[in-house]
């Protein structure tokens, strides 16, 4: 029999796994690799952190979605592809032999020219690991009798909705201790948005108390403070690390051929362009037109990486696919509020919340949590 490894369960591979239930692949023998039994959907995250959900409400139960596809689930994690072997080698010392493999691990936080943040500081990702980490920086504040400094590292859509959604908590449970400061490199928070929704945001920050640090470039983390290519330090008592995208180390070391910045480069089949056997989609591929690490491009990307692994599976040629140029973004504001874009356009309201709550929940109704 022939084995389809899919190597992480991100926004793509719930796809092609829900797909695989609906319609096994005959002939194959299905392999999940992942760290987690569950997937925490980011874009319900700031919700959580602001008291709107339960975790469980933002979790994919990938157990449940391996074992109702038929797919073998190895709870480990990928360390290694071998493209001229056909083998991944994994955390735990399994070694899985493939004929075709998929990828889907997503990025890390670029923390490589960032000497510090391991160690003395709180990466976004694994979400896994901010998740378990969260409820113990809450008690260290709480015991904490004078001001607490909370500083975000990064003020993309990740890090702003970050800010405002501990801000939320914070006015709701009483936190008045906590100062939170967001540091972004740009002049306005979100770069690469459009003006008006990068001006709102930063009206709303000022507004709702979050010190905004702009133009601010950090060079190293230290204990209790943070270095930036100019000015002064600033201090801190937890820092959140929510810097860009950066691609896996073992990527590289693949032989895969990558972009510059080390994500797989695939072409429009989502194809390896140096090993045809290997699929990447989400954060971890450099598609053939070139957009933002975001998790609109790894949700779309599902349908056809489902339909084109089923297709080589099954002795057809794969299909070709071009990512939309333009897509609606929409970033939570904590108070049930949030600001939206879509190319050059942005507008804000509560009716904007409302509406990506709505988005959010059926995506994940699409997949089952454990709630
Ligand atoms: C707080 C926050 C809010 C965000 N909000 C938005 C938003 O509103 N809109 C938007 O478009 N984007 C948003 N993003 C960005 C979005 O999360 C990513 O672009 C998206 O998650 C990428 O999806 P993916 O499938 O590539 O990877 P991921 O969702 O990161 O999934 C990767 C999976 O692979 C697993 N994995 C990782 N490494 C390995 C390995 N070596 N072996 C096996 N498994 C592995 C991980 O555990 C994970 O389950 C947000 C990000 C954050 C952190």
């Amino acid at each position: 029999m022939k084995r389809l490894v899919l190597l992480g369960g991100g926004h793509a591979h719930v796809k092609v796994l829900a797909e695989l239930a609906r319609r096994p692949l005959v002939g194959w023998d299905v392999h999940l690799v992942s760290p987690y039994r569950r997937q925490i959907y980011s874009g319900m995250l700031p919700g959580w952190v602001a008291g709107h959900y339960p975790i469980e409400s933002c979790a994919i139960n990938l157990n449940t979605l391996a074992a109702d596809a038929r797919v073998a689930f190895h709870e480990t994690t990928g360390a290694g592809v071998s493209p001229a072997i056909n083998e991944i080698s994994c955390s735990d010392g399994t070694r899985l032999r493939f004929d075709l493999l998929s990828i889907d691990t997503g990025s890390l936080p670029a923390i490589d020219q960032l000497p510090g943040s391991l160690e003395h500081a709180l990466p976004i990702r694994p979400i896994e690991e901010f998740v378990s980490a969260w409820p113990g920086i809450v008690d260290r504040m709480l015991s904490r009798c004078r001001r607490f400094d909370l500083v975000i590292l990064g003020a993309g859509a990740a890090g702003v909705e970050l800010a405002f959604a501990i801000q939320y908590r914070a006015m709701v449970d009483g936190w008045s201790h906590l100062r939170i400061t967001l540091v972004g490199s740009g002049a306005l928070p979100l770069d690469g948005g459009p003006v008006r929704q990068r001006q709102q945001a930063a009206n709303l920050l000022m507004q709702r108390g979050v010190a905004w640090q702009a133009e601010r470039r950090a060079v190293e983390i230290s204990t209790d403070h943070i270095n930036f290519e100019q000015g002064l330090p600033l201090g801190f008592d937890a820092c959140f690390v929510v810097t860009g995208a950066a691609a896996p180390t073992w990527v590289r070391a693949s032989g895969l051929a990558t972009n510059e910045r080390g994500f797989i480069r695939v072409g429009p089949t989502l194809q390896s362009v140096s090993h045809p056997q290997i699929f990447a989609a989400g954060d971890v591929a450099a598609y053939a037109d070139n957009r933002p690490k975001s998790g609109v491009f790894a949700v779309k990307a599902g349908p056809v990486l489902a339909d084109n692994l089923r297709a080589v599976c099954e002795g057809r040629l794969p299909r070709r696919w071009t990512p939309q140029t333009r897509a609606l973004y929409l970033i939570s504001t904590g108070n049930r509020y949030a600001i939206a874009s879509w190319g050059p356009w942005a507008w804000g309201g509560a009716w904007v919340w409302y509406w990506k709550d709505r988005i959010d929940r059926g995506f994940m109704r699409r997949f089952g949590t454990d709630a």
